[in-house]
């Protein structure tokens, strides 16, 4: 059950075309683990399903917005988490829902600006933004990368506590059962990569990211929730379910999930684990594809 982007990339295109087949595809495929993070940050009654359905209407609507050199599921959980923060914020009620690690804030922040019209200096601004935080993602995501293929599962758990989580290092030393002095030496090596990997940036692109954003934790932490920098891919969430997980994956696939509580990882465990009951999810399918499938018909046509 490997992620296969290209499968994504060819739905993507023909649901372009108003192929109402494929529509019907992607709903199949994501629903499952959608509506189980809904689920997860909602308890009212059909307010997870509601969010869900306004995602899918949401991604036909601004399909125009989606760039296909990003990952479908991280754009459809962006959008959904987006819904989830507008129900949440009208319920005024953010703060009690505290259930795992994914409080955003990303109500007040649309990361896709397509979602609403803003004058143009704002867009401008806007971009610049997202400019800067598609940087920072991407020498994070070396970083990690890096830490994965030397097997450095360990160093990479520090890391995601500091920087992701916001942990202090003597709280790290902590729940990890190291000492302090370990902890620091792992941050300290980490922030020295990241900086040789500024080194390594064009000019432009060095300009954008400034010494503001490294120091910054809560936009080093936004950025790597957003983009799911340290998420695991299905594949391996499958494996672990199965138990067929070695060492020293199985050891950091369960500290993601327990420890850092990853709200998105969770749902896809959760929809693997019910793949199997799936057939009656058939109803909650069909409904999903009878109310959105209008909205790709009108594209059709335009
Ligand atoms: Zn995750």
């Amino acid at each position: 059950m490997a992620e296969s982007p290209d499968a994504d990339l060819f739905l993507v295109r023909e649901i372009r075309k108003g192929d109402q087949r494929a529509w019907k595809q992607l709903i199949d495929k994501y629903q499952g683990r959608l509506l189980a993070f809904a689920r997860s940050r909602l308890r009212g009654p059909g307010e997870a399903e509601d969010a869900l359905q306004e995602t899918l209407m949401g991604f036909v609507t601004s399909l125009a917005n989606y760039d296909e050199s990003r990952s479908l599921e991280t754009y459809l959980f962006a959008i959904l988490r987006y819904k989830i923060g507008e129900v949440l914020t009208k319920k005024n009620r953010r703060r009690e829902v505290a259930t795992g690690f994914d409080i955003d804030d990303d109500a007040q922040r649309p990361i896709d600006p397509g979602f609403e019209e803003t004058p143009s200096a704002r867009a401008a601004q806007a971009e610049i933004t997202r400019q800067q935080q598609d940087v920072l993602a991407a020498i994070l995501r070396r970083l990690i990368d890096e830490l994965r293929d030397r097997d450095k599962l360990d160093d990479l758990q520090v890391i995601e506590l500091i920087f992701y989580v916001g942990l202090r290092n003597k709280e790290v030393a902590d729940r990890l059962d190291r000492d302090e002095k370990g902890v620091a030496g792992v941050k300290f090596r980490a922030l020295a990569k990241l900086r040789d990997y500024i080194e390594d940036l064009d000019e432009a692109q060095r300009n954008l990211l400034g010494e503001g954003e490294l120091s910054s934790e809560t936009t080093v932490s936004r950025v790597w929730r957003q983009g799911r920098l340290s998420c695991l891919k299905r594949s391996t969430l499958g494996s672990y379910v199965l138990g067929v997980l070695d060492d020293p994956w199985e050891a950091y696939t369960r500290f993601h999930l327990d420890e850092v509580q990853c709200l998105m990882c969770r749902a896809n465990l959760e929809d693997l684990s019910q793949e199997s009951e799936r057939v009656s999810e058939g109803d909650v399918s069909d409904r999903l594809f009878q109310s959105s499938v209008g909205f790709l018909s009108q594209r059709g046509g335009g």
